[in-house]
């Protein structure tokens, strides 16, 4: 038990995380503390003394929080102030190095503030701390941006195209320019062996960052432009007196804050690392690390800072990127947990006729992937867990009859079921197209009565509904009169009671948070629940937001659908656009016009797309019927003007992008986006998803001023492919994906080192945090106490794990 000091620390520390409650290590902390004294022989010395400490006390769990608090308090005092070197030295041979540094010396421990160390003053860590790093911790995992490789050193007439490689120059002159539109750099650097031109794109400010006469590394691809050698948007390092310092082939490249130089930061995260990451206890459990050959933690950090080699920053980079999506895997299942856990839903019966007459109803038979989709719903519901399941297919592909089948069963079951929209025109759209699918015609009331076989009632609880109506509705819906329900989300937060509700799909038709969704858990005793999304989302993202959830996927539309034309056209089209928008129009068809994006705010945007309303409908269509949609809109208005479009009161809705467009409006054929190029993949897709829902061919024009060389990319795709997931896959290519996917507001750890395309090792995380999981879903194993204090420090605190 040489390691017991330092899982005491980390146990005493998860102590107060979880706020001093006795539930960091199984039996309790007196047990705990009793068999230490016993079993750890190894360090006696620092054991009697610990012994003392404890012995003089009343026993833990006796105490107050109050004195918990400033018992684990002076327990952790002592601990930290144990020699590392008499920590270590019996369990990995003797580290002179750190032995060299003890920390008694100090009484630091990784969660001291870096000012603490050596060589940094406050002046320095407050400059860190804009960069996140505050604590020693922070500076072990203050990962470079990538390294300068100065194995693939080469001179300039040695470069070759395409591949990546580093040369060291001399700057002949830096200017601004403007290249394809974009106020840019542009750098002429020469050796002895010649000269080469360099360019940023979009980094004007870099001219002034390279003096003439510098010495500079270089570091990227370099391409032909016109039959000559050019680096485009490399790397660089202006290289000061000495010789890069750090003399391996690999050289860190840290992002940097003003008054923080390369070299300063290097110097500081080297002796960081020397000294603290030989100290990191290594919380994966072991067998999980050999089984995905992962390096140990502090070796990965060591060689994520200075590999030896490229293989070691891959493998590093590997063992960090699988701690990252392994404990966001571990959080998913534990938020899973606490959503089935102790909930049993009652198992549905789901063979009958029910279904089997529903789908014999239809006109149409289910494709082979909504069969397969139904299927894997109708199993779930048959189970006494409650289903969390994902069913995600595009626009189109009939998500809404799979969803009508489950609700059916449901009904016939005897339970209640809700279906949510995100918006109130999509509730009453789900209401339409519900009541059509089960046999209702023409205009339906908010309430409508089936007869047998399966008798039941539907209602529509959405703003339309009178308040008087709204009342006797819920009165319905809480005595268990109404079957079925359908409304915007607002239903199940407004104090709406069920007398029994056995499902709720929520169409979220875009993605939200992981955090709205269980606060979802506490509304009904323990409804089955399905999340239905029209956002294709690769895989591997999927996993690893949606890991909370199983995933059902319809990746086939139903025959005979046409292609939606998409072209790409110059601006000097424009005008050509708005005839063929006219002509489309005087066939008695509708069109959307979406405003370009401005980042700046939504008041911005609200202006520009009253402003672009206004000059659409004076000067290029005065004889036609405009309507203006964007966010600074009121509720009620902006519900107003999509009714009036889908009526067909409109003949072309002008709106900006933030707006939610999700509405079905099979006679709308055109849609025309306005700075095409600074959409992502996937919104283009989406706003393509608009039009092409009824008989008519349909029609995606996109509009690009100027677009940047990866704006025609992502053009160019858009012509080409339709498929949501295809495209999903290249959005996420381009992009990467944090821009795809902005983790923060979805409330999940952020990802540094993990990339998306990482699929093999996501799954290995998976398949690990699956495994572990069946054993010890609390983390409440003894050797799981650094995993659980990973977890919360990941996590952010919070009861997640207790
Ligand atoms: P989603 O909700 O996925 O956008 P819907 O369920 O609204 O798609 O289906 C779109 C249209 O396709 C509807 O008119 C629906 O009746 C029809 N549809 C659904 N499944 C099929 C199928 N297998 N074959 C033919 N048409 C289908
Ligand atoms: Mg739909």
């Amino acid at each position: 038990m040489s390691t017991s000091i330092s899982s005491l620390e980390s146990i005493l520390k998860l102590e107060q995380v979880k706020n001093y409650a006795d539930l960091a290590v199984i039996g309790g902390l007196d047990c705990y503390l009793r068999r230490l004294s016993t079993e750890g022989r190894d360090n006696q010395p620092q054991l009697d003394q610990l012994n003392k400490l404890y012995s003089s006390q009343r026993s833990y769990a006796t105490l107050s929080k109050e004195e918990r608090q400033e018992w684990v308090g002076k327990m952790l005092k002592f601990v930290v102030q144990v020699p590392p070197a008499e920590q270590s030295r019996r369990q990995i041979g003797v580290r002179r190095r750190t032995a060299s540094i003890p920390a008694s010396t100090t009484g630091h421990s990784l969660d001291s503030p870096i000012t603490t160390l050596k060589g940094i003053s406050p002046t320095l860590g407050a400059k860190f701390a804009r960069l996140g790093v505050r604590t020693v911790r922070d500076m072990l995992y203050f990962f470079p941006r990538r390294h300068l490789d100065y194995s693939h050193k080469r001179r300039i007439a040695e470069l070759k195209i395409g591949v990546e490689q580093t040369t060291v120059a001399t700057v002949w002159e830096a200017y601004q320019v403007t290249l394809g539109g974009r106020r840019s750099t542009e750098a002429i650097v020469g050796d002895e062996t010649g000269n080469i031109r360099v360019v940023w794109f979009n980094q004007p400010y870099l001219a002034k960052s390279l003096p003439a006469n510098a010495q500079v590394a270089i570091s990227g691809k370099v391409s032909l432009f016109k039959g000559r050698k050019v680096f485009e948007s490399p790397e660089w390092e202006i290289l000061e007196l000495e010789p890069p310092i750090h003399t391996g082939c690999l050289v860190p490249l840290y992002p940097l804050t003003s008054g923080l130089t390369p070299r300063l930061v290097r110097k500081l995260v080297k002796e960081t690392v020397d000294r603290w990451a030989p100290q990191v206890p290594d919380f994966l459990p072991p067998e999980v690390r050999s089984r995905g050959r992962l390096l140990d933690l502090p070796r990965a950090i060591q060689q994520a800072h200075y590999p030896e080699d490229k293989s070691q920053s891959e493998a590093a980079r590997r063992r960090l990127a699988f701690d990252e999506l392994f404990l966001i895997q571990l959080g998913m299942l534990a938020k899973r947990r606490d959503w089935q856990q102790g909930q049993r839903s009652l198992p549905m019966r789901v063979e009958g006729q029910v279904v089997p007459n529903f789908l014999g109803s239809l006109p149409f038979t289910l494709t082979e992937s909504q069969q397969r989709v139904l299927g894997e719903i109708l199993s779930d519901l048959a189970k006494s867990q409650p289903m969390c399941r994902l069913l995600q297919g595009e626009v189109g592909s009939g998500k809404t009859v799979i969803a009508t089948a489950a609700l059916l069963i449901t009904i016939a079951n005897g339970y209640q079921a809700v279906l949510m929209a995100p918006t109130e025109i999509l509730a009453e759209q789900h209401f339409g197209s519900i009541s059509g699918l089960l046999g209702k015609t023409g205009q339906v009331e908010h309430i409508c009565h089936y007869s047998p076989p399966l008798p039941f009632t539907m209602a529509k609880l959405s703003g339309g509904v009178p308040a008087s109506e709204k009342l006797k509705l819920k009165l319905g819906i809480e005595r268990g009169d109404i079957d079925l329900v359908i409304g915007t989300h607002a239903l199940i937060q407004k104090g709406v009671e069920f007398k029994n509700l056995g499902l709720a799909i929520i169409d979220e038709q875009h993605r939200f948070g992981v955090m709205q969704r269980s606060a979802l858990r506490d509304k009904g005793p323990s409804p089955h629940v399905l999340v239905m999304t029209a956002t294709p989302i690769p895989r591997t993202l999927a996993l690893t937001i949606y890991g909370d959830l199983d995933i059902s996927v319809i990746d086939q539309l139903p025959p005979g659908r046409k292609e939606v034309k998409t072209s790409w056209l110059d601006p000097q089209e424009r005008e050509k656009a708005y005839v063929f928008v006219r002509h489309k129009i005087a066939e008695g068809r509708q069109a959307f016009i979406i405003c370009p994006l401005i980042e700046e705010s939504e008041n911005v945007e609200a202006k520009a797309a009253t402003l672009e309303y206004r000059r659409l409908s004076q000067q290029v269509f005065p004889d036609l019927r405009l309507g203006l949609l964007h966010g600074r809109l009121p509720a009620r208005e902006k519900e107003e003007v999509m009714r009036r479009f889908r009526d067909g009161e409109l003949d072309i809705l002008v709106s900006t992008p933030v707006v939610e467009v999700g509405i079905d409006v099979p006679n709308a054929t055109v849609m025309l986006v306005e700075g095409a190029d600074r959409f992502g993949l996937a919104q283009l897709h989406q706003f393509r998803g608009r039009v092409g829902r009824g008989e008519f061919q349909s029609y995606c024009l996109l509009l690009a001023e100027n677009p940047s060389a990866e704006g025609r990319e992502r053009l160019k795709i858009l012509e080409q492919i339709q498929d949501g997931f295809a495209l999903a896959d290249e959005d996420l290519r381009l992009r990467g994906p944090g821009e795809f996917f902005g983790t923060r507001q979805s409330g999940l750890p952020d990802l540094h080192m993990a990339r998306l395309s990482d699929v093999g090792l996501l799954e290995l995380a998976r398949e690990e945090a699956i495994r572990l999981f069946q054993h010890d879903c609390q983390l409440k194993r003894p050797d799981h106490v650094c995993l659980a204090l990973e977890m919360s420090r990941r996590w952010g605190g919070g009861g997640e794990f207790s």
